[in-house]
């Protein structure tokens, strides 16, 4: 059977609409379109109702309590409410913070705006493989610090942090940790306890869920963390998100959690199986081929390669070349520029390799067929733009 295109195999960037999302968030559109903050009449209560489901939804994904989930618009306002919310909260205890070289821009570019503001921050290397080392943590935090932001899992190499033990470390240290978790959140498995995450940044589009809604995960146990709101009004969310609730987004929310909960381990395993045949056939077909990220601990649908002797001048050549095939270089992010990644670069990966890797995010549309003919062309180009080269 030909294969349909073009192909998406950028699902790190964004997952389409699972269709049992979009049918939960349908009504919620056009008869149930109360304001869940309407607490006078029907309207309002069955918009509420959806939305405490969809909250014990989320909280039932990650381990946590319900009234630890504050929804907001999406990751990156989860991120900036998580590190801008603590520092300020807890400024008379310590300026410090320490995060990593690899965290996507809605981490760094806050980490800038707080230097901006008297903040320190320490941005913590990683080893060749994308990877943080713990002990690296122990020796930044100080007695100033109030907090540490790792990501889980890598959208541009697909690493998974030793989030755990870097957890351990922050509790010892009585250090509050932060997680921007979206890329593992309904991929792999993840318990806010397991963790030892006191905050937790997650978002819908990464899971099959709509764009625009996502949530922060906030421990009320011990510790219990203060967070000064990032936006004023009328006291949403106990008070830590203000902003009329969005009902729809927030019921495809839950139920892309509820139903990635279900489907992740024959999913991740599936992935892992079509990841591995596309690494083998081009690794097969083909010479001179790096491999970016770790090789076992990573996402089970992330494949990110640099190819040796494709002329990088060209710039996206090989990209540009593959236009049926949704595939990104380095973070969707940065690709409109010219500039390597930074999650490459403090890899330690060179321009010249850099400028070549592509990173293959499969998902849950993606079939054999699919990876077979990506796989085909790839080797073509490769070959095509290596002996146009001048390496040739
Ligand atoms: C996509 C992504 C974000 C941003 O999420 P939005 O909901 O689009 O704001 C943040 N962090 C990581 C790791 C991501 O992959």
């Amino acid at each position: 059977m030909a294969v349909k295109l073009p192909i998406y195999m950028d699902h790190h960037a964004t997952t389409p609409v699972a269709p049992e999302v979009f049918e939960a968030m349908r009504p919620f559109f056009l008869e149930q379109f109360g304001n869940a903050a309407s607490r006078s009449h029907a309207f309002g209560w069955a918009a509420e109702g959806a939305v405490e489901t969809a909250r014990a939804e989320v909280a039932q994904l990650i381990g946590c309590r319900p009234i630890e989930v504050v929804f907001t618009s999406g990751a990156t306002e989860s991120d900036n409410l998580a590190l801008k919310g603590v520092a300020y909260a807890y400024r008379d205890k310590g300026t410090h913070l320490v995060t990593s070289a690899v965290e996507h821009p809605a981490v760094l570019d806050t980490c800038k705006h707080l230097e901006k503001e008297g903040f320190q921050v320490t941005y913590l290397p990683v080893d060749r493989h994308g990877m943080v080392d713990p002990d690296d943590v122990a020796k930044a935090v100080t007695p100033k610090t109030t907090l540490v932001s790792v990501m889980l899992a890598s959208n541009e190499v697909g690493t998974i942090q030793p989030l755990a033990e870097i957890g351990r470390i922050c509790k010892a240290k009585g250090v509050l940790l932060h997680s921007d978790a979206v890329q593992g959140v309904g991929k792999i498995p993840v318990k806010v306890d397991g963790l030892g995450v006191d905050l937790l940044s997650l978002t819908a589009h990464k899971l099959y869920g709509p764009k625009g809604v996502g949530a922060l995960y906030v421990r009320m146990g011990s510790p219990r963390v203060r967070l000064v709101p990032q936006m004023d009004g009328g006291g949403h969310e106990k008070g830590r998100r203000s902003g009329t609730l969005n009902v729809p987004g927030i019921v495809g929310l839950g139920k892309a959690c509820e139903l990635s909960g279900r489907l992740m381990a024959p999913e991740a395993a599936r992935l892992v199986a079509l990841r591995e045949r596309l690494r083998a056939g081009l690794f097969v077909r083909l010479d001179h081929l790096h491999l970016n990220g770790h090789p076992t601990q990573r996402l089970p649908g992330n494949l990110n390669l640099s190819f040796d002797f494709v002329d990088g001048e060209a710039g996206e050549a090989l990209l540009l070349s593959l236009k049926e095939i949704a595939v990104s270089s380095g973070s969707a992010c940065t690709s409109a520029s010219m500039q390597a990644s930074h999650v490459l670069r403090a890899m330690g990966i060179g321009d010249d390799l850099a400028h070549t890797s592509i990173r293959f995010g499969l998902g849950r549309s993606n079939t054999e067929e699919e990876v077979d003919y990506a796989c085909g062309r790839i080797v073509e180009e490769v070959t095509r733009l290596r002996a146009l080269g001048s390496f040739s």
